[in-house]
């Protein structure tokens, strides 16, 4: 992934290096072509989440601009970054094992907009229509940062690794205000 300011700090002397220096001595595009991309600050990746091109490349998150649907591009959001990371992930060992890759395709888009102690605003769509308000669409964020956006906190290896498989989730649950 590109580091905003287009550094790394990964070079063999420790020092800093071009990002756009090492993706075009990848292979990836010309060193122009790599920086024009990083001013854009997203890369367009294909449905199956890699980057145009005969190199190998795979992008998803917040760096990455795919057609979640066909028609709308990814957010930079959590909803849109950790399945297309799954995906990435399974489509780049299908890359090198000559597997079918599967495509990116998320077909709901809601949001869940923290209002403090009023509560919150649930809409779904791209349009954002609004679904559930108040204390119910707060219930509802707080089950998304505390506990769908982490990891298993199990420690266990089998666990980590059946919440990597590539799989989109059912959109969050909408929890009505309880009479
Ligand atoms: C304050 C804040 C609140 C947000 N709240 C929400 C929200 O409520 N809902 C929502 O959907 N989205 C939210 N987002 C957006 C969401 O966090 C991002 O869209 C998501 O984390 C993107 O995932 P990513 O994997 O692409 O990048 P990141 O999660 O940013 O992961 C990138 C990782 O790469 C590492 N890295 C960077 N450069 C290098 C390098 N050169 N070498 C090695 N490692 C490197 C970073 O340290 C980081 O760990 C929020 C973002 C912020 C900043």
């Amino acid at each position: 992934m590109p580091h905003k300011g287009g550094r790394s700090t990964d070079s063999k002397d420790g020092g800093p290096q071009r990002i756009a220096k090492l993706l075009a001595r990848a292979g990836v595009a010309s060193r122009r072509e790599v920086e024009r991309m990083i001013a854009e600050g997203r890369i367009a990746v294909d449905g199956f989440l890699k980057v145009p091109g005969d190199h190998g490349v795979f992008a998803a998150g917040d760096c990455a601009a795919a057609l979640v649907d066909g028609e709308h591009a990814s957010v930079m959001s959590c909803q849109h970054a950790r399945p297309m990371g799954r995906i990435a992930g399974h489509n780049v060992i299908c890359d090198l094992i000559g597997e079918t890759p599967i495509p990116i395709d998320i077909g709901y888009y809601v949001t869940i907009l923290d209002l403090g102690a009023w509560g919150a605003v649930y809409t779904e769509g791209w349009d954002r229509k609004v679904a559930v308000t108040g204390a119910a669409a707060k219930e509802t964020k707080r089950l998304i940062n505390q506990q769908r956006i982490y990891p298993p906190r199990s420690r266990d290896p089998a666990e980590i690794l059946a919440a990597a498989a590539p799989v989109t989730q059912a959109p969050p649950p909408q929890i009505h205000e309880r009479r």
